[in-house]
C-alpha cells in the first residue's frame, strides 16, 4: 500500500498548490491514501519565529476539511485524510494543543524547523546559525528541541527527523548520525514509549542533502527500539513533487525489515504490513 502522508496544498502558509491537481497527481503516482498536512503556524521570515493566531488557524482549517470533503467525493480513487503539521514553539504548546483537540484531524505531524530563532529548515536563513556555530552545537540543540517536543507529545509522528542535515551538509559535510546515537536514541525510546510514529520523509532526495529523512541509521534504530508506527511522505509544496520518491522509500522500509506502514483516521493508527 503506498501513502503519502505529508501534503501542502494553498491553506498552507508556503504552498500555493491546487487541492484537486495535487489529488490527480497523487494518483497519477500510485497512492492508496494521502494525508493533507498544512502547517498550522504562519513563519514570521524577519524574526524567525513561528505566529500561531488560533482563530485564524480555527478558521483555516475549517475551510480545508470542507474542501478536502468536497475533493474526496469527486476522487474516490484515493482515500484523502485531513492532517496538520505543527512547529514545536514552547510559548504555543498549551494553545496549540487546545487546537488539536478541539479539531477533527485524522493525523498530527510534529516538526522542528526552528532552532536558536533561524529557520534552519530553510536554505535562505540557515546560515544565520550554521555560520556562526559549530556542527555540534548546532545539530544538539536541534535534537534537544526534538525531545522536548517527544515530550510534549501531542501529535501522531515525528516529521523529517533529521531536517538539521538539508541545509547543515553544505556547512559541516556529510551527517554522520552516530554522532549523536545517544541523544537520537533517547528520542526514539521517548517516541516508543507515547506509540509517536516516525515518517520516511523523500522531500530532499533530489536536492539541498540528497537523502531521505531520517537516515537509513536512525530507521534501523528506531525498529530495533520498537518503534511501531511508519508512514511515508513527499511533503509537497507544488504539483510535480506530490508523492516523488514513495515508491523508493516503500522499498527501502521493506529492505530494512519495517514491517508495517500505519495511515491514520481521526487519530488511530492501523498499521498495513508491506
Ligand atoms: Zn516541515
Ligand atoms: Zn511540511
Amino acid at each position: 500500500m503506498l501513502i503519502d502522508y505529508h501534503l501542502h496544498n494553498h491553506f498552507s502558509p508556503d504552498s500555493e498548490a491546487d487541492t484537486r491537481k495535487m489529488v490527480a497527481r497523487a494518483i497519477e503516482m500510485g497512492m492508496h491514501e494521502i494525508c493533507f498536512t498544512n502547517h498550522v503556524e504562519t513563519h514570521d521570515k524577519q524574526t524567525g519565529k513561528a505566529v500561531f493566531d488560533p482563530k485564524e488557524a480555527r478558521e483555516r482549517f475549517k475551510a480545508i476539511k470542507q474542501e478536502l470533503d468536497e475533493v474526496q467525493a469527486e476522487f474516490p480513487q484515493v482515500r484523502i485524510k485531513f492532517g496538520a503539521e505543527l512547529e514545536y514553539v514552547p510559548e504555543h504548546m498549551e494553545a496549540l494543543a487546545q487546537f488539536v483537540a478541539d479539531t477533527p484531524f485524522d493525523f498530527i505531524l510534529g516538526s522542528v524547523h526552528i532552532v536558536q530563532s533561524v529557520i534552519i529548515a530553510s536554505h535562505k536563513f540557515a546560515h544565520q546559525l550554521y555560520q556562526k556555530v559549530g556542527e555540534e552545537t548546532a545539530y544538539l540543540a536541534y535534537f534537544e528541541l526534538l525531545q522536548k517536543m517527544v515530550a510534549w507529545g501531542h501529535f501522531d509522528a515525528v516529521s523529517h527527523f533529521d531536517i538539521n542535515k538539508k541545509a547543515g551538509v553544505q556547512f559541516y559535510g556529510p551527517f554522520q548520525p552516530e554522532k549523536y546515537k545517544d541523544q537520537i536514541r533517547l528520542i526514539l525510546y521517548a517516541m516508543k514509549e507515547k506509540e509517536i510514529g516516525l515518517e520516511l520523509n523523500t522531500k530532499c532526495i533530489n536536492n539541498r542533502c540528497h537523502e531521505i529523512f531520517p537516515h537509513p541509521t536512525i530507521l534501523k534504530w528506531a525498529l530495533e527500539i520498537g518503534i511501531k508506527h511508519f508512514t511515508l511522505s513527499s511533503d509537497a509544496h507544488k504539483i510535480e513533487d506530490v508523492s516523488q520518491h514513495i515508491q523508493y522509500a516503500f522499498d527501502l522500509a521493506k529492505e530494512l525489515g519495517i514491517p508495517s506502514l500505519s495511515t491514520y483516521e481521526k487519530r488511530v493508527p492501523e498499521p498495513h504490513g508491506i
